[in-house]
């Protein structure tokens, strides 16, 4: 009997349903993508299937404590992947069609042990937004993560003294609890010789990073924010 060869993508909970033996309501799926001959991954997002834990340790001739380990820690590096993702775009893609000179500014500022050309940045710029929209569309275990600027949420960053980020909170969508939200971070910020900053990013951990990034990553960050909200 041939041995399928697979490999352990996440666990999903989306899938409710056994690919193998059709069996249905499970809380949790496993998602496997195959494997070639010489155990290279042979497919994309639409070649993988989901089994239930017990097929799945059944095809893998694992134990079923085996494959739930296995595909928690590696749902849990396609999330950090998510979050990485979710970074680079908050950062980068405000300043996709900036000026060259300030796409090299942004790049390099983050890359201080970076040496190399405006060109060179550009290049870095545009791997880097590929490869996150690549992870944030990969639906092998589950439906697409927003990845454009329109998705992008505004977040207050209170900062200490010693630029110390104290909070991130999310902007309110109506007026006056935005207002009032502002004036408490404000007031905050006096008391303790701290500051305020609004930044818009894909997620509170992006914003972070946005926060500590240069004036003109914010600068751009500010722009983008109001072409795509104003
Ligand atoms: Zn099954």
């Amino acid at each position: 009997m041939p041995i399928a060869k697979w490999t352990i993508k996440g666990i999903v909970d989306d899938h409710q349903e056994c690919d193998c033996c059709g069996r249905r309501g499970l809380k949790r799926t496993v998602a496997l993508m195959p494997l070639d001959a010489d155990g290279n991954e042979d497919g994309t997002a639409e070649d993988v299937v989901y089994y239930g834990t017990s097929c799945a340790a059944t095809a893998l001739s694992w134990t079923q404590g085996r494959v739930t380990d296995t595909a928690r820690a590696a749902q849990a590096k396609r999330d950090q992947h998510d979050a990485f993702a979710r970074r680079m775009i908050s950062i980068y893609a405000p300043v996709e069609f900036a000026p060259v000179r300030d796409r090299a500014r942004v790049y390099y500022g983050r890359n201080q042990r970076e040496r190399g050309t405006a060109m060179k940045a550009m290049e870095e710029v545009a791997r880097l937004l590929a490869e996150a929209r690549a992870t944030l569309a990969d639906t092998t275990t589950g439906p697409a993560r927003p990845s454009r600027i329109e998705d992008f949420r505004r977040y207050v960053v209170l900062l200490t003294v010693d630029l110390r980020i104290l909070r991130v909170l999310p902007v309110p969508e109506e007026e006056s609890a935005r207002q009032e939200q502002a004036a408490a971070a404000q007031l905050r910020a006096e008391r303790m010789g701290g500051s305020v900053l609004v930044v818009a990013a894909l997620d509170a951990e992006a914003a972070r990073d946005v926060a500590y990034a240069d004036d003109l990553t914010r600068e751009w960050n500010t722009k983008a924010w109001q072409a795509t909200h104003v």
